[in-house]
């Protein structure tokens, strides 16, 4: 299962993919919406790892509350408190565990899939993070345990299926079918946090 010290190291892995992929996640949004989604998330992510690095945790639930707090209060536009509200809702379905196991870390993805869709109001197919959430969501399920190759090229999979998406919501919405033939921002920064994952467990 996964302790403090491995979702730190996910969160650390996380931060490094997004810092590293900045102006390409501003290129995408720049494609389709107003061009600062790199900028947005990784202000997010940064300031949670300085928020995590000087703290110290006994709980997992307690850091990734932290970490969901962080880009609540620190994101500006649609994906911070989006991304905040679903790791609020993962944390939240593993309080109290010292670690994640594979099904709680099932029961943490549904959580916040469901915080998401219920804060968004977006469903699969409308080119939004949910179509990365979504499809893992069912791929987990679908498994007993966590391959970390099949995992990431499921996440991978699914990222690259939203160039194919026609926007439903948010600001690349307003473009219709122009917003057809760009992958959704929002889609790549997720794949980021699930291949992070998958890279941390190898
Ligand atoms: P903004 O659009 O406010 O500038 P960002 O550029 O940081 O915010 O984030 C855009 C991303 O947010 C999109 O690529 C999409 O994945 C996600 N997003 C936007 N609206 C929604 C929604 N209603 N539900 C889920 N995800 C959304
Ligand atoms: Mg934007
Ligand atoms: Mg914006």
């Amino acid at each position: 299962g996964l302790k403090v010290e491995d979702v730190k190291a996910w969160i650390m892995k996380t931060n490094e993919q997004i810092q590293q992929n900045k102006e390409y996640l501003s290129e995408l949004d720049q494609a389709i919406g107003d061009g600062d989604h790199g900028t947005n998330i990784s202000r997010g992510f940064q300031e949670t790892v300085n928020k995590i690095s000087s703290t110290e945790y006994t709980a997992v639930a307690d850091l990734i509350k932290d970490w969901s707090m962080t880009l609540l209060s620190k994101v500006g536009g649609a994906a911070g408190p989006l991304f905040g509200t679903a790791l609020l809702k993962f944390s939240g379905a593993v309080q109290g565990k010292e670690e994640i196991d594979y099904g709680s870390f099932v029961e943490g993805v549904e959580a916040g899939l469901n915080g998401l869709i219920l804060r968004g109001k977006a469903e699969e197919g409308d080119k939004t993070m949910v179509d990365v959430w979504s499809p893992l969501l069912t791929y987990l399920k679908g498994r007993e345990a966590l391959d970390a190759d099949d995992f990431e090229e499921a996440a991978k999979a699914a990222m690259e299926n939203t160039k194919n998406l026609k926007a439903k919501k948010g600001r690349a919405s307003y473009l219709g079918d122009r917003s057809i033939g760009h992958l959704d921002p929002g889609s790549v920064s997720s794949y980021y946090l699930f291949s992070s994952l998958a890279q941390v467990i190898k």
